[in-house]
Order: C-alpha cells, then sequence, then structure tokens
C-alpha cells in the first residue's frame, strides 16, 4: 500500500468546495486558489435542512472539506 494516495478532489481555499483537479476557477465562489492539503469530507445536499452547512457556513450543495491544511 503506498503511503499516500493522490486525493481525487482538491479543495477551494475560500469556500471549502471540493473540485476535480482539472477545474481551474471556483464554480461556488469564483476563487481560483487550490489545495490538496484538506482531510473531511461533507457532502451537502440540502443546505437549508442542514445543520452541518449552516455550521460550516455552505449556501451552495456540493462536496466540501471540513479541513484545510495539514
Ligand atoms: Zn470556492
Amino acid at each position: 500500500m503506498p503511503k499516500q494516495v493522490r486525493k481525487p478532489f482538491k479543495a477551494c481555499t475560500k469556500c471549502k468546495l471540493l473540485v476535480p483537479h482539472e477545474v481551474v476557477v471556483c464554480p461556488s465562489c469564483g476563487s481560483s486558489s487550490f489545495t490538496e492539503a484538506w482531510s473531511g469530507m461533507v457532502v451537502i445536499v440540502n443546505v437549508e435542512r442542514s445543520q452541518l452547512a449552516k455550521a460550516l457556513g455552505i449556501v451552495k450543495p456540493g462536496r466540501y472539506a471540513l479541513k484545510l491544511g495539514t
């Protein structure tokens, strides 16, 4: 088993949205700053009904990183 597996997504450093590596501009906030140093994935389907989305300040449905940085 390799020690480090390449993550399938990178995280927007501004809104924590997880996007595929080929994405250049964040579809959520328009930022072009991404990091691969993230951990914990949360999928928000219904923003209005999700307490987690409220707690994380998420306003759009999608995949988000719980934590940025190493
Ligand atoms: Zn973003």
